[in-house]
């Protein structure tokens, strides 16, 4: 479908709807052109459905790069046009949800670190009231199903209809070959407690490296996951936030290629 800003609801629905969905893009959008230009090649690899970028970073500590702030969504707008791509971004404030509809972004997601927090999520889902716009709900950093239910109860209650969940691995403390433990059977719970409710894995930051990503994307395949959600960069070791595990979006494209897709 060729998408236009005039039927764009209806492109994002295909889209949301499709198996497997495939999303991609920064970890941070940095400037305009990093956006632009990563959107084009995301889009040339024929493989990836929609595009993320963090605008807002929530940095478990000060001093990294927190994001470019609301300048960059007009960017995420623009590379839209030019791909076609519906973008997402995440929120995890009421003004931040304001922001991110006022410039057409179409999918919003909630974050590891927002989601642990009862009252940022009650925010985020009362700016929501009222709107229709899918909603993607990464799990907790921490290993407990019931925020993440919790955090699902909120945005539904708000009366958003379109859920999605994220399953982005669980902070572990000590060495450790991932930066977030999987936790596989923890995801599996939560998706047979909401059954219909699509799961997407995020091998990015389970692995928080670029070399295992494909391990754990296949693994999410095999076990009958939707989609995938997987960082991407022009120039991954020059990024402002997670450096070690994206990859230029033509590696993306082979390894995309590279996965055995349930039939
Ligand atoms: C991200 O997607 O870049 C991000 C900050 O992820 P998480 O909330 O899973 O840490
Ligand atoms: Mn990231």
């Amino acid at each position: 479908m060729q998408a236009t800003e005039a039927n764009m609801k209806e492109v994002t629905q295909a889209v949301w709807n499709k198996r497997p969905l495939v999303i991609s893009g920064p970890c941070s959008a940095e400037t305009e052109e990093q956006v632009i230009e990563t959107a084009v090649r995301l889009q040339k690899t024929g493989k990836v459905d929609m595009l993320r970028a963090g605008i807002w970073k929530p940095r478990t500590r000060p001093g990294s790069f927190e994001g470019v702030g609301t300048k960059g969504l007009p960017w995420m707008q623009k590379a839209k046009q030019l791909t076609g791509l519906p973008v997402t971004v995440e929120v995890a404030t009421g003004k931040q949800v304001e922001d991110a509809l006022h410039f057409g972004i179409d999918v919003l997601w909630i974050g590891a670190r927002t989601t642990v927090n009862p009252f940022s999520v009650q925010e985020v889902a009362d700016a929501l009231r009222g709107v229709d716009v899918p909603v993607l709900i990464k799990n907790p950093i921490n290993p407990d199903l019931e925020l993440w239910i919790g955090a699902v109860e909120r945005v539904a209650k708000a009366g958003i209809k379109q859920i999605g969940l994220i399953h982005r691995g669980f902070s572990s403390y000590g060495n450790s070959e991932y930066r977030n433990a999987p936790m596989w059977h923890l995801a599996i719970e939560m998706k047979r407690r909401n059954p219909g409710i699509m799961l997407i894995n995020d091998p990015s930051h389970i692995c928080g490296r670029r070399d295992i990503l494909l391990d754990v994307a296949q693994k999410a395949i095999d076990l009958d996951y939707d989609g995938l959600i997987i960082e991407s960069h022009i120039t991954p070791d020059q990024a402002w936030s997670d450096a070690k595990q994206q990859v230029t979006p033509e590696v993306l494209g082979e390894m995309l290629s590279a996965i055995s897709w349930r039939k």
